[in-house]
Formats: structure tokens, sequence, C-alpha cells
């Protein structure tokens, strides 16, 4: 941590003085396509139901600790016992919990960089080693033959599908080939399964193999990103695992009831997915057609894009075009790269114009 004062440096612990905080290095802009949200606002039908759920939500009770009603109704959306859901504090808490469940001191934890740097942090937050299989350089792609060794000498592995930052999704055939290798717990983040093509999720892997963890949250697709649920399926003996180890009331009673609405009515935000699922091809297209901008394939809802200079852009974006994107450009493995977010069509247009003018006047 930078500025540590003297006092506190003494005070704290050593790989807690080493840690960096997670930083989404936001700024205010009129364009923010730098937090993979669903840009596109939620469903008028939802945000009218919400609001009189909301209205009628008893805050002066403690929330359902476990989320019972929210749970049942996932269940059933899954296909999978109320015993295989757990809810938490968007898919962080989870995150965060199934590290302090299943990592710790002596443990290991399998990471496949460049990926969601949120594992690294929670894996030195709880002392948990971590062991990293490098994505293949130019395609992203898992490297399943030196992967599978390391995943037999992890306690757990996390792969994240489709891959943020790079959009990779991983084939079921590969994750239950992981699930077979591992002999500790195994988690997919699915947290942007949603946009990517039908038969991408692993989650019927479940059926056949107890070690598998598979991590979903709201905050993307289902427009919940500040309201902060998640949840993830698991069998049932990983799931009371969770349990015990999180804090009881983490999902209030706004956020249960938010979920709860928005799970009834996921069926409105499919016109919306199917449509960033277009304008991320349109996007990709515009960006590849500009000189000097390298763009990769994705199954989410943002893309990795190269160019020279990439830290140059982004600042200009932000500061001449008040647009906001990610900067990855100093990230290992990821020089000169940044993440931009699918938007409206309007706020695409407004990127591919911005972009392909400042690439220019930097030729
Ligand atoms: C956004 C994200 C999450 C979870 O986000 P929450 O808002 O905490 O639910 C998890 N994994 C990845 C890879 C993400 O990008």
């Amino acid at each position: 941590m930078a500025g540590l004062s003297e006092r506190i440096r003494a005070l704290v612990r050593d790989d807690i003085a080493a840690l960096a905080p997670y930083d989404p290095s936001f700024t205010p802009c009129a364009i923010n396509l730098s937090a993979n949200e669903n840009t596109y606002g939620m469903p008028d039908a939802v945000r009218e139901a919400l609001a009189s759920a909301l209205a009628q939500a008893p805050t002066n009770r403690y929330p359902d600790p476990m989320a019972g009603d929210l749970r049942d109704q996932i269940a059933q959306w899954h296909g999978v016992p109320r015993g295989s859901v757990c809810v938490g504090n968007g898919g962080d808490e989870l995150l965060f919990n199934f590290f302090l469940a299943f990592g710790g001191p002596g443990r290991r934890l399998l990471d496949c960089p460049p990926t969601f740097t949120v594992y690294d942090i929670y894996s030195r937050m709880v002392g948990t080693e971590v062991l990293r299989c490098w994505r293949d350089r130019e395609t992203f792609g898992l490297d399943m033959g030196a992967l599978l060794p390391m995943a037999a000498r992890a306690d757990m592995v996390i792969v994240t599908s489709p891959n943020n930052p790079t959009g990779n999704v991983i084939a079921p055939a590969d994750a239950a080939r992981i699930c077979e290798a591992c002999p500790g717990m195994v988690m997919i983040d699915e947290a942007y399964v949603e946009f990517a093509d039908g038969d991408s999720s692993c989650e019927p892997l479940l059926q056949d193999h107890d070690n598998l963890v598979i991590l979903h949250t709201y905050s993307k697709a289902f427009c919940l990103a500040g309201v902060r649920v998640g949840y993830v399926l698991a069998a049932p003996d990983v799931i009371d695992v969770l349990a015990a180890v999180r804090q009881p009331y983490s999902v209030d009673v706004l956020a249960q009831e938010s979920a709860r609405v928005v799970t009834a009515m996921r069926d409105e935000f499919l016109p919306t997915i199917a449509r960033i699922r277009d304008e991320r091809e349109r996007l990709a297209r515009g960006l590849a057609a500009i000189d000097g901008v390298r763009v990769w394939p994705s199954q989410g809802n943002f893309l990795l894009v190269r160019m020279s200079q990439a830290g140059i852009v982004r600042a200009r974006l932000r500061d001449e075009r008040s647009i906001l994107v990610r900067d990855f450009s100093a990230a290992p493995g990821l020089q000169d790269c940044l993440r931009v977010t699918v938007g409206t069509p309007e706020e695409n247009d407004e990127l591919l114009d911005a972009i392909a003018e400042l690439c220019k006047e930097a030729s």
C-alpha cells in the first residue's frame, strides 16, 4: 500500500501492507464504458416492478440471512435444489468467502492470467499461494497441457468464462478435465455467461462434479451492479461451507427484493442482451477497421483492443471526449491493451469515432 504511515506499517500484517487495493480508476465521464455494466439500463417494466417492491420492503427488519425466497427462485431457474445455491453481496463477496473457506496459508490457488485481478488480491488477503498458468500470448486461450498438471497440485482453481478482460470461454469438456485433475475446488466464474453463445455454460457439469462451483452475478447482464447481488451453484456440502463463513446479513432487504424482481422478470432482459451481442460484433468490426487497432473475439459484453500508445489514447478519450474505458496497458501480458464495454449504439459510435481520430493523429 502506498503512503502507509510508519505507525500503521508497524501494526499491520506484512502481507496486508504489501497489498495494492483494487482500483477501477473511476473518473466521472459522460460515457462510461469501463466497468462492463449493462449501459442500456433497467427495462421499464422491471424498473416499475422494482419501485413498488422496494417501496414495500420491510427495512425495519433484518434480512433473511440465507435469502430463502430468492434462493428458491434461483434454484428453480437453474433446475437445482435450494441447498445448491448461496447468495452473496455481489459475486465479489462469494469469491472472498470461497478463498476464506478453501484457501489460506499452506494452500494454493491456480490462476490463469491475464484475468480478473480480484482473485490475486483475495489470495493475498488470506495468505494463499498463487500458481499461474499463463494464457496463450496471442489468443489468450488456456494451455490445457500445462494447466492440468498444475491443477493436480492446487487446492483451488479459478477459470473465468467468458474471461475478463480477454473474452475467451472455456469448453465445458475442458472444465470437466480440470475438475477431474484437481483434488480441490474448481470455480468457473460465469459473471458474463449471459452474453456468451448458448452452450457455453459449465453448469451441466455440476451433476457429475462435486468439486465444481459456478459463480454468477446480477451486476452485468441484469443491471444490478449498484445493488450488489451474486450467487454460486455448487454441491450442497460446498454451499454449507460457504454459508458458514459468510456475514449473516450481507445481502440486505433491498438487495433481496431487487434480485427477486429481476429473477422473476429475467426474460425482459433478453432483447437487450441480444442487442449487446449484436453491438459487440459491430463494434469489433468497426475497431478492427481502424488502422493499427487489433481486436480479440469476445463472448462477453466487452472487447479487448490493442493499439500503440494505448495509455495515452485512454487518457485522451477521458479528458477530451469524456469517454471512460479501462486501461490494461501496463498489465502483464496485456501491453498496450484497453478494455471497452459494449455500450448503446450511440455510445459505440462515439467511441469508434474518437478512437479512429486519436489513432489517426498518433500515426
Ligand atoms: C464483475 C465480475 C464479477 C462480480 O462482480 P460483482 O459486481 O461483485 O457481482 C466476478 N467476476 C468477474 C470476472 C467480473 O468481471
